[in-house]
């Protein structure tokens, strides 16, 4: 691949993804065979935003695996206290630090072991890691999530070709619809989230209390939506007003649906990735926000495994609207991967909700926003409902319905 425009790629991704400040540490989580990618992030850190310090961890899946299959089961579920640690460490330093997560995942790095207990292991692992999330998931710091192509994932999405092939395919793709193929990606970003706020506010400014979700495959669901929600979109803010953009790349405006007022039948238009499995073609039930009953043709007991997680996991944390011109559903790719696939989709996610989608949600305790209907769960699994006759019909507080999304495009 082009050397120059990867390292166009890592520039905006820190730059226009994090954006990290001067006093604060950029923590890179990154695959440990992408270290080249690291050390070009580490550099425009350094050099174009004068941060103080950059510290990357190395993740190594296919070690995880091996230890997947190895140890005991409580091995799995015990961790130790310096790996939440070791970030916190950072988070409570005073400038605080800062995120890049690099991925290139395996889509089927799970395949084939024992699904409970890679269940056990990946809860007891976001559980350690709570604390950590509570600084993103509330926009506490800036945090950003990009994505480089790993063979096996580059041969899951282009069966049909050599493996060499299927890798420069990929990144191809990542880069037509992370809008770097044009040589500036900073740029063409600036005018592009530019667009996605003028959808936000305009949603904003209609004061909607529920949506109402249609078309032709059988949906029909009402999300009521969340005491006080508001929609979001593009970039996000810290409390210290530093702009980042969470999800690279994003398409989406979304909130906070109630988590009791969801009501309908819903029917998943892509497969969705979880935990390195395929759910395909699923559906679910809901009445008074809960999924009451649900099936898929492939991977019906995994999702019953998402489901059961928690009582939280059997109601939605977020709705979020993205038109079908999103340039991800325009190249047809299924990325098996949700940070591509649920920007090119209108999506529900099964559990936790951002707190920063209703109004004073970040400073707000859990009880609080539990009373205003915001989900809690340890999972948060976004799930492709949008379709190109997707029809959106918005109830505003005043009782008026507004056409929001018609043949799944924004009209207002
Ligand atoms: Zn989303
Ligand atoms: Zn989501």
């Amino acid at each position: 691949m082009n050397m120059k425009l990867i390292e166009k790629y890592a520039e905006f991704a820190v730059l226009i993804g994090t954006n990290p400040k001067p006093e604060q540490t950029l923590i890179i989580n990154c695959p440990v065979e992408l270290s080249y990618f690291a050390r070009m992030c580490a550099e425009v850190a350094y050099v174009k935003a004068n941060v103080r310090e950059v510290v990357v961890n190395y993740k190594d899946e296919k070690l995880d695996r091996i230890k997947l299959i190895h140890t005991e089961t409580e091995v799995l579920e015990d961790v130790k206290p310096y790996i939440p640690r070791a970030t916190l460490d950072y988070l409570e330093s005073e400038g605080q630090a800062c995120f890049l997560h690099i991925i290139a995942s395996d889509p089927e790095i799970y395949k084939g072991l024992d699904k409970e207990r890679v269940d056990k292991a990946v809860v007891a692992r976001e559980k350690a890691l709570k604390p950590i999330r509570a600084y993103t998931m509330n926009d506490r710091v800036q945090w950003s999530i990009v994505a480089l192509p790993s063979e096996p994932w580059a041969v899951k999405v282009f069966p049909d070709v050599s493996a060499e092939e299927a890798v420069l395919k990929l990144w191809k793709a990542i880069f037509d619809v992370c809008r770097v193929t044009g040589g500036d990606p900073v740029g063409e970003w600036k005018e592009h989230v530019a667009k996605i706020k003028a959808s936000r506010d305009k949603i904003n400014d209609l004061e909607l209390e529920s949506i109402h979700m249609t078309n032709s495959l059988g949906t029909d669901l009402r999300v009521g939506l969340a005491d006080g929600a508001i929609w979001e979109g593009a970039s996000s803010k810290t409390s210290k007003g530093y702009e980042f953009i969470a999800n690279i790349p994003t398409e989406e405006v979304f909130t906070a649906p109630h988590r009791e007022k969801t009501e309908g039948i819903v029917y998943g238009t892509k497969p969705y990735v979880y935990n390195g499995n395929l759910i395909e073609d699923f559906w679910a039930k809901f009445k008074n926000g809960k999924v009451v009953e649900y099936g898929a043709r492939e991977g019906e007991d995994l999702l019953g495994q998402l489901l059961d997680t928690d009582e939280g996991a059997k109601h939605i944390g977020e709705v979020a609207l993205v038109p079908v011109s999103s340039p991800i559903n325009k190249t047809g790719i299924l990325f098996y991967d949700t940070l591509f696939d649920e920007n090119a989709s209108c999506h529900i996610a099964f559990g936790d909700a951002y707190p920063t989608t209703v109004k004073g949600g970040s400073s707000a305790s859990k009880d609080e926003l539990l009373k205003r209907g915001v989900n809690q769960s340890l999972v948060h699994e976004d799930v492709m409902v949008g379709s190109d006759d997707m029809k959106i019909v918005g109830t505003t507080r005043t009782g008026d319905k507004v056409l929001i999304f018609k043949n799944g495009e924004w009209i207002i």
